[in-house]
């Protein structure tokens, strides 16, 4: 997905990336850019450095996070930025978004089948990205992010702009009641015998329940289970790589 013209005038980049166009063979193949999956880092790092190449980011201050599924917030700084960038250890632990209005830093999370999140505030240039899998959703991170990224830009709710990005759809997630119910009925579908979640749309909600406009709400639509030739998907290959979710401020 390119920059909308908005934020290209505002110089904000946002990427979702897929597996396409990386170093990785197979089950990782080829783009995976998570240093938490049991692969070769000279791999992961290789596939890193490709992007932000590409991208025209500085490596060196790519911030990551160990992702928990936590509601865990980390606003990212001047003493913080660049951790993860090359390895796992060093990625700010326990936390499943990143808030940050630093300039030339690059702020990603990593998913295969959960909802990623990008919150831009092109008034203040705040950037946040966001790792929602039904725990998030049910723990509602992604407004823990917003409230997160006001606070700190001291900028509107309204004035953000949210993209909702490649996630397992309600085409394939299929879960049990118990699940389900944590959920808005209108979230979720039955179809032959089962129960089908549409994570994306709750995002969407959550979005929107938070005083995001509907006008400033992107839903790619587009589903990893579904897209094998696209993308990662945990529900359909245990073993498997993961693509990135990228926000920064240049
Ligand atoms: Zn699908």
């Amino acid at each position: 997905m390119a920059s909308p013209e908005l934020l290209r005038e505002r110089s904000i980049l946002i990427a979702f990336t897929t597996r396409r166009g990386g170093v990785s063979p197979a089950p990782y193949d080829t783009l995976n850019l998570a240093a938490h999956v049991d692969e070769d880092q000279n791999n992961v790092l290789a596939n890193r450095l490709r992007l932000t190449a590409a991208l025209e980011l500085d490596a060196t201050r790519l911030t990551t996070a160990q992702q928990t599924h936590s509601r865990n917030i980390a606003l990212v700084d001047q003493a913080n930025n660049g951790a993860g960038a090359t390895d796992y250890d060093s990625a700010i632990p326990d936390t499943d978004a990143l808030v940050t209005g630093l300039q030339n830093t690059p702020i990603a999370v990593f998913t295969a089948d959960c909802v990623p999140v990008i919150l831009v505030d092109p008034v203040t240039r705040y950037t946040s990205v966001v790792h929602a899998g039904y725990k998030g959703l049910y723990s509602r991170i992604v407004t823990a992010a917003i409230d997160v990224l006001v606070a700190d830009s001291g900028g509107r709710v309204g004035d953000i702009i949210a993209f909702v990005g490649p996630a397992i759809g309600k085409c394939c997630y299929d879960v049990d009641p118990e699940r389900a119910a944590l959920f808005a009925p209108a979230r979720t579908e039955r179809r032959g015998g089962k129960i089908y979640l549409d994570t994306p749309g709750i995002a969407a909600d959550e979005i929107q329940a938070a005083g995001i406009p509907a006008e400033n709400i992107s839903v790619s639509g587009l589903c990893t289970a579904c897209r094998e030739d696209l993308f990662f998907s945990y529900r359909r290959a245990k073993v498997c790589g993961r693509q990135a979710t990228i926000a920064a401020i240049l």
